[in-house]
């Protein structure tokens, strides 16, 4: 098994070459790759189902265990689709929302009321939570998706990602909650504004500023050609862009700074911004990785972990045997 060239390609948009690495060596069937995987995503994954699925009945480490077998099903599978990830973590969040859709979905309160631990509005009208509004992606349907779609939207998820770390990168924080409270929670400008804590001329001058640099990136991108990623139907692209945006995490702190955020050592301007994402952004991600930081050493994951081993083992060793 040792020495076989690693068989993703260097297509692969995973951005970090450790989790590269990482995955080439799982896509092997090493086990002890697999265990590192384990160890450094279980605490955030069931931090984040625990908290979703509070009073659906669901055991958040059951989803856990099938989200690291979801990875391996997809590695064995859907080695296609896997090439089309551009953050481990942001892909095994993916399929833990939807794992815990499925779960709920299965249980028997499903044929009546139900909590589905999806984003939902509030009386005023605010869109809390993180996540997916309309229709989830199943595993299943990004299969169906075609080709053009798919450049589509990863054209539109490389294009967020620059613009928004550019913002990032000049500290503008003012307009990346512009950007997040546009995109992410459908509010209108004036109710922005507010939340901001600036006036509603700010508020649409950041978003044609950030428009007109999400399409000189677009222009600029490889794969873009002729065609623009930005459709000029506004409604249909702000739900694509909100889509793309949750799925690959585009706005979500770096678990490094939420690190400093917890112990209190981070500079204002950050501090500030994370305590919006959290709060009026709803950020379930960040919430549930601050929450297992905070949480490390005195909430014990052994048997979380171990549960994933056992049952992921065989898997292991079907990619190993390919
Ligand atoms: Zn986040």
């Amino acid at each position: 098994m040792k020495g076989k060239p690693p068989p993703m390609k260097d297509e692969s948009q995973l951005k970090g070459e450790g989790d590269r690495f990482l995955m080439d060596c799982i896509q092997r069937g090493d086990p002890a790759a697999f265990q590192q995987l384990v160890e450094r995503f279980t605490g955030r994954l069931a931090a984040y189902a625990t908290r979703r699925a509070a009073g659906t009945g669901i055991d958040p480490e059951d989803a856990v265990q099938e989200t690291f077998l979801g990875l391996l099903q997809s590695m064995e599978k859907d080695r296609h689709r896997l090439g089309e990830v551009r953050s481990l973590e942001a892909y095994l969040f993916q399929i833990l929302r939807n794992k815990i859709i499925d779960l709920s979905a299965k249980r028997p309160e499903a044929h009546g009321l139900r909590r589905i631990p999806i984003a939902s509005e509030d009386s005023d009208g605010k869109v809390k939570g993180h996540e997916p509004i309309a229709s989830v992606g199943s595993p299943s349907s990004y299969l169906q998706r075609d080709e053009e779609a798919q450049v589509r939207i990863r054209i539109l998820a490389d294009i967020l990602d620059e613009v928004v770390s550019l913002l990032k990168e000049e500290k503008n924080f003012r307009d990346l909650k512009i950007l997040e409270l546009l995109f992410l929670s459908g509010l209108k400008n004036r109710d922005i504004a507010a939340l901001v804590g600036t006036s509603e001329p700010t508020v649409t001058r950041a978003k044609q500023d950030a428009l007109e640099r999400l399409a000189r990136a677009a222009a600029r991108h490889p794969l873009c050609g002729r065609n623009s990623a930005l459709h000029d139907d506004e409604v249909h692209t702000s739900d694509l862009i909100r889509r793309v945006w949750r799925q690959n995490l585009i706005s979500c702190v770096k678990r490094s700074t939420l690190g400093a955020y917890a112990l209190g050592t981070l500079e204002r301007g950050w501090k500030d911004y994370i305590a919006f994402h959290l709060e009026h952004v709803s950020c379930e991600t960040c919430a549930a990785n601050l929450e297992d930081l905070q949480t490390e050493g005195k909430v014990n994951r052994r048997r979380a972990k171990e549960r994933v081993f056992a049952s992921s083992i065989g898997f292991l060793r079907l990619l190993g045997g390919r």
